[in-house]
């Protein structure tokens, strides 16, 4: 593992559980269905160009992310797979992605008739979005896509190569509504002339927990970073996953408080009673936010609240006892019999775990391993 950075935390991905919760996806899926990485947002905040590399080692085969930055950032990278970009790209942007190889998301047919502009001489592979209710991006009418289809298929620049849809609630046991999205998206693909090569639904818990036989590709984010989707269908998993990020600090300082003493901007904590604090390298720039007070985290293997408020770069903890200065903070991971899951922050935070890792940023070094 290297280790060339100079401050006190850091946060670590294990590529292997990467690699193993790809693994256990394709043993559920049937053969030859695409596994696309999502790697936006930094790979959930794991990083972008290792998670990328054991993915593709791992045998996914296409990358997707949201932007067309994220895509060509890769690309700068040496990637040369195939990228899908999510999001929504500018029309006058088509002529680069189709340089690049960067599959785009084309949601009416008006788009392509402006990104047509912009193509020269290389061709531009796209993919369909239908809003089958997700309320988001997507063609909402058939006549929309029958005139995407018509239009592009006229032309030798633009390649339809994929049409999806995505699912608003694959992650709730209640299947009612991700089946009517599934109806329906089987009914936008009836409207096709000819049939894209890759049509695709389901995010992690789509892949995990849907009939995917009428599609060929899945699109894999959460739960390759060994992430549960929500804790609603945790007991349906058919797969154990392996989480892959975990996160330390170190205390930089160690100290005694003495009852009556205060801790942090606003002075709001007062010790009850004389007590021992330790000081930690880590605050709400690194994204570990004002909302992680009263958090608890593993002090060695003990744990211990955070007092007083999250500073930018700094937070503090209350020891159980004296603790060594430079000891070891567990700040998601496990130790011994105790955990500290992402899901437990993003609960803490009332909010979901896909939230608190893309909250890392990029201030914390990652290690790998
Ligand atoms: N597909 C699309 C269109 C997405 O926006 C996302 C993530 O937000 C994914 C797939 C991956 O979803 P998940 O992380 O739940 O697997």
């Amino acid at each position: 593992m290297k280790n060339e950075f100079h401050r006190d935390t850091w946060i670590e991905v294990d590529l292997d559980a990467i690699q193993y919760n790809i693994s256990q996806l394709a043993g559920q899926l049937k053969q030859d269905t695409v596994i696309m990485a999502v790697v936006k947002a930094n790979a959930y905040g794991h990083g972008y160009l290792e998670v990328a590399e054991a993915a593709l080692e791992a045998g996914a085969e296409w990358l997707a992310v949201a932007f067309l930055d994220e895509a060509l950032f890769l690309r700068k990278h040496g990637f040369t797979a195939p990228i899908l970009v999510l999001g929504a790209a500018r029309p006058d942007d088509a002529g680069l992605a189709a340089a690049h190889g960067i599959r785009l998301t084309v949601f009416s047919a008006d788009w392509i008739r402006s990104a047509r502009e912009f193509l020269e001489a290389d061709v531009l592979h796209i993919h369909l979005k239908i809003d089958t209710g997700m309320g988001r991006l997507g063609f909402t009418d058939q006549n929309g896509l029958a005139d995407a289809e018509a239009f592009a298929s006229d032309d030798s620049l633009i390649n339809i190569e994929g049409a999806f849809t995505h699912f608003a609630t694959a992650d709730e046991p209640d299947r009612t509504y991700a089946d009517q999205q599934h109806e329906r998206f089987l009914e936008f693909l009836d409207v096709f002339q000819q049939k894209p090569p890759m049509i695709h639904a389901s995010n992690s818990a789509g892949a995990f927990l849907r009939d995917n036989s009428a599609f060929n590709a899945v699109r894999f984010g959460i739960s390759m970073y060994g992430l549960v989707p929500s804790g609603d269908i945790r007991h349906e998993m058919p797969a154990p996953l392996k989480p892959a990020l975990s996160m330390y600090t170190k205390m930089v300082q160690v100290k005694k408080l003495k009852q009556g003493e205060k801790v942090s901007y606003g002075a709001t904590y007062t010790a009850g009673q004389d007590e021992w604090i330790a000081t930690l390298p880590i605050g709400y720039a690194d994204g570990w936010i004002r909302q992680m007070q009263g958090f608890e985290v593993l002090a060695g293997e003990h744990r211990a609240e955070i007092i007083g408020r999250v500073c930018m770069d700094q937070c503090m903890i209350r020891l159980p006892f004296e603790m060594q200065e430079g000891s070891v903070v567990t700040l998601v991971g496990e130790v011994l019999n105790d955990r500290i899951l992402l899901d437990d922050i993003a609960a803490h935070n009332g909010t979901i775990h896909y939230e608190s890792a893309c909250l890392l940023t990029a201030r914390v070094p990652r290690m790998y391993r």
